[in-house]
């Protein structure tokens, strides 16, 4: 038996760490302050749990926007396809959508994370210990929990999350230890989040989470393919989320920012007029919108709110509308109810390993790395790679 490693948090990026270190003969104890593990990977897996992507690695690695060199490294040393082989290795096939995305046969999470739990029971080597929340780390590195234990390991892997979805555990309370041991953090800021903007009384009383399907949206040189959902506050959804950090970093230097909905994007401006101007014109803007071209009730709505009412019988009008639907949006939701978080430990901080350079034998996991990527499996893909970096190092003697 090698020797002992201590892991806080008990996510996808420490249940890894934890999976990785017992097969390598380490002995692990994980603590997590919650009543059960994995509780963020859970909710994750709730609108079908997307793991990874299968996409060439140069177009992964892009994804992550100023860490894109780093995270192609760790790529290439825990790929996606290895994500893949692991959970088979934990008897979870997976299969790439037709996105290219990759997901569980099963599609939730529920079934990963028994399998998974299982078969880090199996290991006598594994101690956990649920409800012990990390309350403080002394300058003598004592990490003291809120049950007043204290202890003192030479190795402790941080895996304790960002910060959103708070119910979840993932609540960025470890941001004060670290920065009081005067280790570099960058502010959290929510990523892969929605936005809000000032829609009229009469459309919030109608709206009621409206899918815009089959969009496109363009925010700057940025177009995205997908869907989108009308909220009562603004605008969310994976179209949305795709490009919600240069959104956000817009609203947070200007106050506001536009994007462009293309209501019917496999559609020209001309084709779209030809359908308008075959319609019958006795008939009422909704028939014609819903019957000339298929589009939705959230669609319609969100056309007559943006638009000018007086000018909507004119097509050419109505057809640039349709194709070029400016939303303004005035402020960013907030950090609690983003999907993930930017912002964290920084990786000026950290060694190759991702161990802090000012701490040695404190290494850093998952979604507490200051990275932003977007939804599509990058963030957890992100998650297990960086575990396996951390695994390495470890088993390496570094
Ligand atoms: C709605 C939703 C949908 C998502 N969908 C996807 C998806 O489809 N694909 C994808 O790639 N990603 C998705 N994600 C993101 C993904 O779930 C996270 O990126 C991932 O869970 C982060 O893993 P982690 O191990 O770093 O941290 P977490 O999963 O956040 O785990 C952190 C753990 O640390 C514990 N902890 C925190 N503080 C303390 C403390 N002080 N003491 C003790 N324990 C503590 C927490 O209880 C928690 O168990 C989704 C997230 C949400 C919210």
């Amino acid at each position: 038996m090698k020797e002992k490693i201590v892991i806080i948090g008990g996510g996808p990026a420490g249940l890894f760490c934890a999976y990785q270190l017992l097969i390598r003969n380490y002995s692990v104890d994980l603590y997590d302050q919650m009543s059960g593990v994995g509780k963020k990977f859970l909710v994750a897996g709730n609108g079908g749990l997307n793991l990874t992507h299968s996409e060439e690695l140069s177009k992964f690695s892009a994804k992550y926007g100023k860490d894109q060199e780093f995270f192609k490294e760790l790529l290439q040393e825990f790929s996606p396809q290895q994500l893949r082989d692991w959970c088979q290795e934990i008897d979870v096939p997976t299969f790439v959508g037709t996105s290219g995305r990759v997901f569980p046969e099963k599609l939730n999470a529920a079934e990963i994370l028994l399998n998974w739990t299982k078969k880090l029971s199996s290991f006598p080597a594994y101690k956990l210990f649920l409800k012990h929340r990390l309350e403080n780390i002394t300058e003598e590195r004592e990490l003291i929990f809120s049950n007043g234990l204290s202890i003192k390991p030479d190795k402790v892997i941080f895996a304790l999350g960002g910060a959103s979805w708070e119910k979840t555990g993932s609540d960025g309370f470890w941001a004060q230890l670290f920065s009081r041991l005067g280790v570099k953090l960058e502010p959290f800021l929510p990523m892969n989040c929605g936005f809000e903007r000032d829609w009229s009384e009469p459309f919030k009383s109608k709206v009621n989470y409206h899918p815009l399907k089959n969009i496109s949206i363009q925010f700057g040189e940025q177009k995205v393919r997908g869907e989108a959902m009308l909220t009562p506050f603004g605008i969310e959804g994976g179209a949305v989320y795709a490009i919600s950090n240069q959104i956000r970093n817009t609203i947070m230097k200007k106050g506001k920012a536009s994007i462009f909905l293309d209501l019917k994007p496999d559609l020209s401006l001309e084709e779209v007029i030809v359908k308008l101007k075959q319609q019958k014109s006795k008939d009422s803007l909704k028939n014609q919108l819903r019957k000339g071209l298929g589009l939705d009730s959230g669609s319609i709505m969100t056309i007559r709110e943006l638009s000018a009412p007086e000018k909507l019988r004119d097509v050419e009008y109505l057809a640039s509308q349709i194709k070029r639907l400016e939303l303004e949006l005035s402020a960013v939701r907030p950090l609690s109810e983003a999907i993930s978080t930017s912002g964290g430990v920084s990786f000026s901080a950290l060694d190759s390993h991702l161990q802090i350079l000012d701490l040695p034998g404190y290494y850093i996991a998952g979604e507490m790395l200051d990275f932003e990527a977007p939804t599509g499996g990058y963030l957890l893909q992100g998650c297990f790679s960086s575990a396996w970096r951390i695994v390495q190092g470890i088993d390496a003697g570094s």
